[in-house]
């Protein structure tokens, strides 16, 4: 399994994020992403491979800055380890991480698929950013508890959403979160 963390707070989120997920190594994993609110906007720097990759990534595409933001180390389970499997993900004005797995993502997928979504990853996390923007309504919290009823598994979420600045949403079932 893999590690998330989420920060909100008044130091620079980024390295604070990378400082957790380094404390959660010893998990395993294959990926690293983080997205961070910065200016009003979400940005995400994610990458196949370790946390130095990522920091690498980051020194060559610019440090997110900001003060609210998500972090992911992920150990594949469904999609291969690629950086367009590696969390967070992002549909529309929602992004989010993951550990854990949603047992009927299958179901879920052909679902949106057949109303027109078009998935850009292999895995199971990318149902749940999808459907959170198919059934926005303009809250977000709503929302978020409407999906979680669709959804089967055990997890642990990290979500942010554009609409709702320097707010971090936190959700977990059957999987650990501390707070
Ligand atoms: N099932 C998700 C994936 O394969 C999350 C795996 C994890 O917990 O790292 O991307």
């Amino acid at each position: 399994m893999c590690g998330i963390v989420g920060y909100i707070g008044k130091d620079n989120v980024t390295d604070i994020l990378v400082d957790g997920l380094r404390h959660l190594e010893y998990r395993g994993y294959d990926s690293a992403g983080i997205a961070v609110f910065e200016n009003g906007q979400i940005r995400t720097v994610k990458t196949r491979g370790r946390l130095d990759d990522l920091t690498r990534k980051m020194e060559t595409e610019g440090k997110p800055a900001g003060h609210c933001g998500i972090g992911h180390t992920r150990w594949a389970t469904h999609g291969g380890v690629t950086t367009e499997n590696a969390h967070p993900h992002r549909q529309g004005l929602v992004t989010l991480i993951h550990n854990g797995i949603i047992e009927n993502y299958l179901y879920l997928r052909d679902y949106l698929m057949n109303k027109g979504k078009r998935f850009a990853s292999e895995t199971d996390t990318e149902v749940v950013a999808q459907l959170l923007e198919y059934y926005y309504n303009g809250n977000i919290l709503d929302t978020i508890i409407k999906v979680l009823s669709k959804i089967e598994g055990a997890y642990a979420l990290g979500i942010i959403c554009k609409d709702d600045p320097d707010t971090l949403y936190a959700v977990r079932k059957d999987s650990p979160l501390i707070i």
